[in-house]
C-alpha cells in the first residue's frame, strides 16, 4: 500500500523489498551450489513457548524457499543449560552446519548470554556474539545482528545514498538499538541515542532525518515528535486488544506520524520480513565465510 496523498508519508514495503533479498540469496545459494557449497542453518528450540514456535516456522520455511537446507533441533523446556552447551558443542564441530540461530527467550533457569558466547563466532547468524558485536564497532566486516541489517537495507532503498544526514535511534538495546546506530555510523550518518533516561527526547528527535524507533511501547512516537520529511523505521511488534479484538502495531503511532514523515515503515509489513530476509542473508554470508568463498574486509573508518 503506498500513500496516493501527497500530504501523507509513502510506505517502506518491507515485504517487496526483503522479497528482493530473498531473491539476492537464493541466487547467490545457486551460485555456491555449482561449487558444490550447501549452506546449511540450524535453528535450535527450547522449551514450547508458542510465539518462538512460529518464529521458528516461518524461519525454516522462508529457508527453504531460498534453497538453504535447515536443521531443527529441539529440547524441552526442563533441558539444562550443559544439554543445550552439548548440543551447540555438536553443532559448532560439524563443518556440515554454517550457521546456528537459538531460539530466544530461553526458558529462565538457562543462562542466555552463556549459551550465545558458546556458539562458534563464525557460524553465529544472530550476530550476538561478542566477537561479532566487537568487529561490528571497529568496521570489519562480521555476522551483524538481523533486525538491524535489515533496516539500514530498507534505509538505503528508500533514500539511497545516507551521508551526512542526521539519525536519532530510540532504544539502546543489544539487539536492535546498539547495532543499529553503529551501522548508521558506518553509513555516514551522525547518529544520536535517545533511551529511557534521556531529557527531552522529542526534541532531539526532532532534529532527526532519519528516525529508527526499537523501544517496546505501543504507539509512543507521534507526529510531534518528527520533523516535517522525516523517514521513520518502526521496529517496535506490539500487540494490543481494542474493542474490535486484538491487533499488531508498532513502537510508532502510524497514523499520527505519516502526516509529518515523508515515509514510514507500516506495522506489520515492514521491519518483520526483513529479519527473516537477513537471518537467511547471514547464512549464506557464513557459509561463504567459512568455504573461503569470501574474505573479510574492512569497512573505511
Ligand atoms: P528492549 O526492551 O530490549 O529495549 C527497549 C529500549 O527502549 C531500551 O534500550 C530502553 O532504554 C528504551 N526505552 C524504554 N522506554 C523508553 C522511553 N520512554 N523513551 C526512550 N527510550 C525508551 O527492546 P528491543 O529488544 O530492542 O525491542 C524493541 C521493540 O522491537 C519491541 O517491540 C520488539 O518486539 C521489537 N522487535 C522487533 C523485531 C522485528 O523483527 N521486527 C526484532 C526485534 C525486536
Amino acid at each position: 500500500m503506498t500513500s496516493t496523498n501527497p500530504a501523507l508519508a509513502r510506505d517502506i514495503d518491507g515485504k517487496a523489498i526483503s522479497a528482493k533479498v530473498l531473491d539476492e540469496v537464493r541466487e547467490e545459494v545457486q551460485v555456491l551450489a555449482r561449487q558444490q557449497i550447501y549452506p546449511a542453518l540450524a535453528v535450535l528450540l527450547v522449551g514450547e513457548d508458542p510465539a518462538s514456535e512460529v518464529y521458528v516456522r516461518n524461519k525454516l520455511l522462508r529457508a527453504k524457499e531460498v534453497g538453504i537446507r535447515s536443521l531443527e533441533y529441539r529440547l524441552p523446556e526442563i533441558a539444562s543449560q550443559n544439554d543445550v552447551l552439548q548440543l551447540i558443542a555438536q553443532l559448532n564441530a560439524d563443518v556440515t552446519v554454517n550457521g546456528i540461530l537459538v531460539q530466544l527467550p530461553l526458558p529462565a533457569h538457562i543462562d542466555e548470554a552463556a549459551v550465545i558466547h558458546a556458539i562458534d563466532p563464525i557460524k553465529d547468524v544472530d550476530g550476538f556474539h561478542r566477537e561479532n558485536v566487537g568487529g561490528l564497532v571497529q568496521g570489519i566486516e562480521v555476522l551483524t545482528p538481523c533486525t538491524p541489517s535489515g533496516c539500514m537495507r530498507l534505509l538505503q532503498e528508500t533514500c539511497g545514498d545516507l551521508s551526512g544526514l542526521h539519525a536519532v535511534v530510540i532504544g539502546r538495546s543489544n539487539i536492535v538499538g546498539k547495532p543499529m546506530a553503529t551501522l548508521l555510523l558506518q553509513a555516514d550518518c551522525s547518529v544520536s541515542v535517545v533511551h529511557s533516561r534521556s531529557v527531552d527526547a522529542p526534541t532531539l528527535c526532532r532534529m532527526a532525518d532519519i528516525v529508527v524507533v526499537a523501544v517496546g511501547r505501543p504507539q509512543m512516537i507521534d507526529a510531534s515528535w518528527l520533523k516535517p520529511g522525516a523517514v521513520v523505521i518502526d521496529v517496535g511488534i506490539n500487540r494490543i486488544t481494542t474493542a474490535s479484538g486484538t491487533r499488531l502495531v508498532g513502537d510508532v503511532d502510524y497514523a499520527s506520524a505519516r502526516t509529518v514523515a515523508s515515509a514510514i515503515t507500516p506495522v506489520p509489513g515492514g521491519v518483520g520480513p526483513m529479519t527473516i530476509a537477513y537471518l537467511l542473508k547471514n547464512t549464506l554470508v557464513a557459509s561463504q565465510l567459512q568455504r573461503g568463498v569470501r574474505t573479510r574486509h574492512s569497512m573505511p573508518l
